[in-house]
């Protein structure tokens, strides 16, 4: 390295951000290159589309993400119009289905819902913004608690936390009063129902300004800031792979999608967080194929329901006036579906379960008027349960050299399977939605298992480990065993099997590897100029 070291990043996610957002801050004079494959949605890069006011416009940022699915921005976003698509499940706004059924679809008929999204920002740009913290089990052993505590507070503070959002919601409260009473005696100290963090700024009005890859990028977004002026976003620039001179990496070969053309950009350090199913797939591409390279699979299986809120049950703690209150709140932006966000978390050894509430004036779904709860004056809770799926190697994404999928990479083949001892889990973990949803009111929709890869985190694809023994795929610091100036960034380096949703757990991963990083960078131009 002779000049100002230079980072290219694969991927505009609140990961990829992170790193970008850190790697600027502690190198005083590097220069970061961040390639996105999907186009930039929003004036400022990243922000939530949860937070632009038109529903056209919202919705023409969902499809403009939906990569191979994204109707007639296909071509524009690189994407062959021959890609036949004929998806059999319907994927979320603003996600892409894997396996879409098409000419160069993935497969994965036993993980049918797995999904990607293709734009500045990924799926940060459409996530409900849930931000719980991992416990217990959840942890990553090898990382000692208390650093672990400053890490998930500085990953805290890079995503706008909040940790009593809706905190003052007299319906709120009064669900977590109803939960307490079923629960409260069977939960660890401090382990009972709570608000559910979430990753926002609060606005005067009440309602929130949703977080995203915006604010994880902060100041390097920011016209005039001196940080803006060493980074630079590619959007609809695709990374081919990653370029390695046996185990030291060199660079990236890029395609712009917009002219098709291909070039190299030298790199001191590149980091791949372009999610957990592409970043394998462009490591596997590149030739950098360890064992456990797109194994270990987990999920939260899910399991969801709604319930009628009771107004007998619920005036026994909220009045009329808090409710009046809460509507009248909820009117001044009723095009944002979240409200009163209530959580009971994982702990063990008796919940080794995430129970997320959230509350809404209607239900998500067309109520027949004749329903003894449609118009439900106490509004309704959508529920879930996400439980655990223990890491195997056999449950995973394979890449197959001879097949091609749309965008030229090795194809995607996903193969999963749940246990017994998982679907027990998923059982006793149904039976706790029946009591929670009997303390709250009536089912107007039953608890249903959710097919697999419903809930969009995927994890353990490029898992960190302590040992380079073939069960991971990353060192404790996420660099890439065997390799150096890689590092790998995502929801994919997630060792532990996990209930809760995970991008607050992969940034606090990324703030270590970041910090590790930063500290190379600058030993190594320390030693040259020394
Ligand atoms: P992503 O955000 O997926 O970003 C990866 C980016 O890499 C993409 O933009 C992709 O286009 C790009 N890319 C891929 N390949 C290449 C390539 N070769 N070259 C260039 N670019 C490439 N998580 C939570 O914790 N809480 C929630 O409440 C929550 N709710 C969600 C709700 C929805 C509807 C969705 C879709 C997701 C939700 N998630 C939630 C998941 C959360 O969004 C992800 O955990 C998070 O975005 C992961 O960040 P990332 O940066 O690793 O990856």
């Amino acid at each position: 390295m002779t000049d100002s070291p230079t980072i290219a990043i694969v991927g505009s996610g609140p990961i990829g951000s992170a790193y970008a957002r850190l790697l600027l801050e502690g190198v005083p004079d590097a220069r970061v290159v961040m390639f996105e494959a999907g186009p930039q949605l929003t004036d400022v890069p990243g922000e939530s589309v949860r937070n632009i006011p038109d529903p056209e416009a919202k919705e023409l940022a969902r499809e403009r993400s939906q990569g191979p699915q994204a109707g007639s921005f296909r071509s524009s976003l690189g994407i062959p119009e021959s890609a036949v698509v004929e998806g059999m499940f319907t994927a979320r706004g603003g996600t892409h289905l894997i396996d879409f059924g098409g000419e160069g679809s993935g497969h994965a008929p036993t993980f049918p819902a797995a999904a990607a999204s293709t734009n500045v920002g990924g799926m940060g740009a459409h996530w409900t913004c849930a931000t719980p913290a991992p416990a217990f089990s959840e942890r990553i052993p090898f990382i000692p608690d208390d650093e672990w505590e400053g890490l998930v507070a500085e990953a805290e503070a890079l995503l706008h936390v909040q940790h009593s959002a809706f905190g003052d919601s007299g319906i709120g409260s009064a669900i977590r009063s109803l939960l307490a009473e079923e629960f409260g005696a069977e939960l660890p100290e401090g382990y009972g129902p709570s608000t559910l963090p979430v990753s926002g700024d609060p606005q005067p009005d009440g309602s929130m300004r949703w977080a995203g890859a915006d604010v994880v990028l902060g100041p390097l977004i920011e016209a005039g800031n001196p940080l803006a002026e060493r980074f630079e976003l590619r959007d609809l620039t695709l990374v081919r792979r990653v370029e390695h001179d046996g185990p030291r990496v060199t660079g990236v070969t890029v395609q712009d999608l917009r002219t098709g053309e291909t070039s190299f950009v030298p790199a001191d350090l590149v980091v791949v967080a372009a999610d957990a199913f592409r970043s394998p797939q462009l490591l596997w591409a590149s030739g950098i194929r360890p064992r456990a390279l797109g194994h270990y699979l987990t999920e939260h299986p899910v399991v969801i329901s709604t319930v009628a809120l009771d107004s007998e049950r619920m005036s026994r703690y909220a009045t009329e006036e808090q409710l009046d209150a809460e509507l009248a709140r909820r009117a001044t932006n009723p095009a944002d579906p979240v409200a009163a966000v209530n959580r009971i978390p994982f702990s063990e050894p008796d919940h080794p379960f995430s129970l997320q509430v959230m509350y809404a004036e209607n239900p998500p779904f067309q109520l027949d008027p004749e329903h003894p709860a449609s118009g439900n004056r106490w509004g309704f809770v959508n529920m879930g349960y996400g439980m655990r799926k223990q890491p195997r190697f056999e449950d995973g994404v394979t890449f197959d050299d001879g097949e091609l999928d749309y965008r030229g990479f090795p194809n995607m083949t996903i193969r999963y399977e749940l246990t017994d001892a998982e679907k027990a889990e998923i059982e006793a973990g149904t039976e706790h939605l029946r009591r929670a949803g009997a303390a709250l009111g009536t089912f107007v929709a039953e608890p249903r298992l959710l097919p697999n890869g419903s809930s969009l985190h995927y994890q353990g694809t490029m898992r960190t480990g302590d040992a380079d023994d073939g069960t991971s795929v990353a060192d404790p610091y996420s660099r890439v065993w065997g390799y150096d100036g890689l590092v790998v960034g995502g929801n994919g380096l997630i060792p532990t099997a996990t209930t809760m949703n995970p991008t607050l757990m992969s940034v606090a991963i990324a703030v270590r590897g970041a910090r590790k990083a930063v500290e190379e960078l600058t030993a190594r131009e320390h030693a040259e100029v020394g």
